[in-house]
Formats: C-alpha cells, structure tokens, sequence
C-alpha cells in the first residue's frame, strides 16, 4: 500500500502514520523526520537546511525530491509506504508522480486529515510540552509560518488530488482511534 497523508502542522499525520505502519506493515517516510536528522547528524544536506527547518520554512523542491526518490528505492519500501510531510507543493506532487510512473509504482490513495485551525496552536504547544525531545521549529513564531506556508503551498494538493480522483477526506478532530478507524473505512471503500 502507498499512502500519502495530507494536512497541516498538528493535523496528527505522524500519530496515524505510525498507526498504519503497524497496521499494514508498511514504512513510514516523514521528510520532516530525515531532515531533523540530518540536522542532528550536521550532514552536508544538514547544514545547509537547518535555518529554513528553525524559520518554518519549505527546503528546496530539488533537495527533497532527491531525498524521497532515493528512500523510496531501499529495500524496506518493497511492501509499501506513507508519505507523511511530502508533497508540500505542486511542483512536489508533480515531481512525485513522474517518479512513481518510472518506477511502476502505484499511489493507493491521500487521505487528507481535516482539522480546525485554530486548536492547532494549542496541540502543537502541547506536543512541546509532553514531547521528551522538543522540536526547534515548535514555537508560536514558527508555528504561525508553518501555518501560512501550509495554506499557500500545500492546501492546493487538496483540489490536485482531489481532481485525480484519490482524495480521502477524514475528519482530524476526533479521537485518535475515531481517526484511525475512518481512515481504515476511508481505505477500504472503494
Ligand atoms: P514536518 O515534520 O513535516 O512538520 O516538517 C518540518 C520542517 O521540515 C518543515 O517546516 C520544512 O522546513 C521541512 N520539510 C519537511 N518536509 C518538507 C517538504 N516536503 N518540502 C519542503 N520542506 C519540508
């Protein structure tokens, strides 16, 4: 299965991606998570994204198209995989479709997490608090450009993939199992 889940900072993609990993024996590719390791390591690709991961910011098409088509070659995706945190933009989904079309691959669905912007502040504020590892880029400053930067660039791949025929809209605002659950129905509905 390959998945794409969809929605903006705090929508709870990680929480459900790690659901479905789980579930469907599949890997989970957050862009979010091999860019801050990356950071951690001081990787050449490290350095040099570090300020754009602190301001909220996108990295470059090119550098993470780069990081994905690679991942996606490993051997551990064989089986499947969600895409959490990538595509950003349109350029992305663009570059993700040539991709997949010379790798044969098929793309199962996007399931977009519906949320109410504004608690997303308050669970991001919360994940700082509860988190063992607090993330940089999890302050108001951030957050508020994470927000804008998601309602520029990313809100379009709503409509994108919705006019592909692929769009799966689950309501993100219930609990974490009332969303794993839709998402399950929402995957097996066909
Ligand atoms: P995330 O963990 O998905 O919230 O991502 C954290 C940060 O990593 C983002 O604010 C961006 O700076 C960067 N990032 C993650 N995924 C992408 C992507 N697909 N395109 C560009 N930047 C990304």
């Amino acid at each position: 299965m390959r998945l794409i889940l969809l929605g903006p900072p705090g929508a709870g993609k990680g929480t459900q991606a790690a659901r479905l990993v789980e579930k469907h024996g599949i890997v989970q590719l957050s862009t979010g998570d091999m860019l801050r390791a990356a950071v951690a390591a001081e990787s050449e690709v490290g350095l040099q994204v570090k300020g754009i991961l602190d301001r909220g910011e996108l990295v470059s098409d090119d550098v993470i198209c780069k990081i994905i088509s690679d991942r996606i070659e490993e051997p551990d995706c064989a089986n499947g995989f969600i895409l959490d945190g990538f595509p950003r933009t349109i350029a992305q989904a663009d570059a993700l479709g040539d991709l997949l079309e010379e790798k044969a691959l098929k793309l199962d669905g996007v399931v977009q997490l519906e949320v109410d912007e504004a608690i997303l502040l308050e669970r991001i504020e919360k994940r700082a608090r509860e988190s063992a590892e607090v993330r940089s880029d999890d302050n108001a400053d951030a957050l508020k450009k994470r927000l804008a930067v998601y309602n520029e660039q990313t809100a379009p791949l709503v409509a994108y993939y919705e006019a592909r025929g692929m769009l799966k809209k689950v309501d993100g605002m219930q609990s974490v199992d009332e969303v794993a659950s839709q998402i399950d129905a929402a995957l097996t509905a066909e």
